[in-house]
């Protein structure tokens, strides 16, 4: 039922959006006119015995169809989009290439220009619906109004681009050489919904920001018991890449080079020990493709490198590090050291960083695939260490000012988790004194300071905050219709609990209809009783077509209520 309703709203939403010829409008106009037949068209969704999944298509071709009867592709593919979604999703791809396929054999040079008929429609959707459904409904989706949220993404974006102070990292020439102009910002929802402005597709090396990535792969595999037999899990207050182990003589946490060098040791040599190190690699590889839905992944080789030419400290560490036996046995220094650079020379760009801080975010499960790629408790592990270890020295601070869990990467990029939300990607080559980007830092400073994403904002009381998480018009367009189709059943309880949750009882839908209208079409007497005895409601609120409740209870001859609205 919940679906047929919000198919309804949505079936609103679309008809502001289509002109008034679309065979929907004459379809809805039709079922308000006539109060008896709305709630036919509620139990239409409801009783229908035909398969589930085909009926969900039929609702979605009646909401799509124009009026020759046929659904314009552009049209429902513009639609699916404007939530948030991108025509690229893995979860659309059947959809796309059934699109494809049929422009091929219709010989249609863009599926844009397909229009289809109910059963093209069927075969092409019939294995996203559940996607698709969801997508519309977009009451069911974390941030329901993704436009508007949007705007505000843009506007911090432009802040920060105005913002040149820093400098790139000048230890490689890769990385000094690099354009200080660059910046761009991708964000994924933990539903999918996405959005990217500015150099989001330009690739750069993922350097420190793929440290808590290598850690979650290294908990997901052996669990956090033996991984922290390895590595600790306090901040160190030194530098990123100092020479230093904490108290059990062990690097402090997976976020510092030490820390990092060891788990690249657990990766080799303790997971699948049998693999040559060439597809250690690729199965590292692999989990990063995993991670981001197959976004784009490469290798810089002149990284690489360069690293491995201007290493001198982190051999030192590494020496460090064995001389305290910090390695699990087996471990090969060189092979430990090569597999770090590599991966710090892992190519990237903002839409796949975005993508992985999204899966970090839904618990380890990628939200464009659906797989669970990294278990949820090793999430947890990895986010409590990206909060307090993240940002080098200044992690502190972040999390004070901040308050969420973000890693930085010497490239200039930063990786953002909005537990539960979503994940971002900042990426700008200028860096401040601690090694972060400076737009980076900034642009999570703008957010916060808007939403209440910080990890200790108040969800219910934050006045000077927004939260994108909660529905604005949709709640109420979904209250009102939860309250008319009370109205239509009759169901007093319902009518009560709205009147005593502050409800208007006079508010009118789009056709000016108040719930007496319904009630009185409807010909519950019972509930016409309570609306004009106790909510006191106006009598003389006339409809679109120019009636009162009274003329409707005249025209469907419910004499009792006629009887009752004239003498009251
Ligand atoms: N390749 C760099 C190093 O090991 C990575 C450091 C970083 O991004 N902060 O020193």
């Amino acid at each position: 039922m919940k679906f047929a309703v919000d198919l309804l709203t949505a079936g609103r939403y679309l008809w502001r959006k289509l002109p008034p010829n679309r065979a929907i409008f004459t379809q809805r106009k039709h079922g308000f006119q006539n109060a008896g037949q709305q709630s036919l068209s509620f139990r239409r969704f409801s009783t229908s015995n035909r398969h589930f999944g085909s009926e969900k298509v039929a609702i979605l071709f009646d909401l799509f169809k124009d009026n020759q009867g046929t659904v314009p592709v552009d049209v429902f593919l513009q639609d699916l989009q404007s939530t948030g979604f991108k025509k690229s999703d893995p979860r659309f791809k059947k959809m796309i290439d059934n699109l494809h396929s049929l422009s091929r054999e219709l010989g249609e040079t863009s599926i844009d220009r397909l229009t289809l008929n109910e059963e093209q429609f069927e075969k092409v959707i019939k294995d996203s619906v559940i996607i698709i459904s969801q997508a519309l409904q977009n009451s069911d989706i974390v941030i329901p109004d993704f436009p508007e949220f949007c705007k505000y993404v843009e506007n911090f974006y432009f802040k920060c681009k105005a913002n040149t102070s820093g400098k790139p990292a000048e230890y490689i020439p890769q990385l000094a050489k690099v354009n200080p102009e660059y910046w761009g910002v991708s964000l994924c929802t933990v539903d999918g919904q996405r959005f990217s402005i500015g150099d989001t597709k330009v690739p750069f090396t993922i350097q420190s920001t793929g440290k808590p990535i290598n850690y979650a792969i290294a908990l997901s595999e052996l669990g956090s018991e033996v991984v922290h037999k390895y590595v600790g899990q306090e901040p160190s207050g030194r530098m990123f890449n100092e020479l230093v182990l904490d108290q059990y003589n062990k690097p402090h946490n997976p976020m510092v080079n030490a820390g990092a060098i060891v788990i690249c040791s657990l990766l080799i040599n303790l997971i699948e020990p049998n693999l040559a190190v060439s597809e250690k690699f690729e199965w590292v590889c692999n989990y990063y493709k995993r991670m981001s839905g197959s976004e784009y992944l490469g290798f810089n080789n002149a990284t690489f490198l360069s690293e491995k030419e201007a290493a001198d400290r982190n051999y030192a560490i590494a020496y460090y590090l064995k001389e305290y036996k910090c390695f699990p046995k087996n471990a090969v220094l060189k092979d430990t050291m090569d597999f770090y650079f590599q991966l710090c020379s892992l190519e990237v760009n903002c839409e796949t960083v975005s993508s992985i801080a999204a899966t970090l975010a839904n618990g380890g499960i990628c939200p464009l695939t659906n797989n669970q790629v990294i278990t949820s408790s090793s999430v947890r592990d990895v986010l409590s260490l990206m909060h307090s270890c993240g940002m080098y020295d200044f992690s502190g601070q972040f999390a004070f000012n901040v308050g969420l869990p973000t890693k930085s990467g010497v490239s200039g990029s930063l990786m953002v988790v909005i537990p539960n939300v979503m994940g971002i990607c900042c990426w700008s080559p200028n860096l401040d004194m601690y090694g972060n980007s400076v737009r980076g830092v900034q642009f999570c400073e703008e957010l916060v300071s808007v939403f209440n994403f910080h990890q200790y904002d108040n969800l219910r009381h934050s006045p000077h905050k927004t939260d994108p998480r909660k529905r604005k018009a949709t709640a109420k367009a979904s209250e009102m219709s939860s309250v008319l189709f009370a109205a239509t059943n009759g169901d007093i309880k319902e009518i009560r609990r709205f009147y005593l949750s502050g409800m208007n009882m006079n508010r009118k839908d789009y056709d000016g209809r108040t719930v007496l209208h319904i009630a009185a079409s409807e010909g519950h007497l019972n509930v016409v009783c309570f609306l004009v005895n106790v909510c006191k409601v106006d009598k003389t609120i006339k409809d679109r077509w120019n009636n009162t409740a009274l003329d409707n209870a005249l025209q469907f001859g419910h004499q009792d209520v006629v009887d009752f609205l004239s003498s009251n």
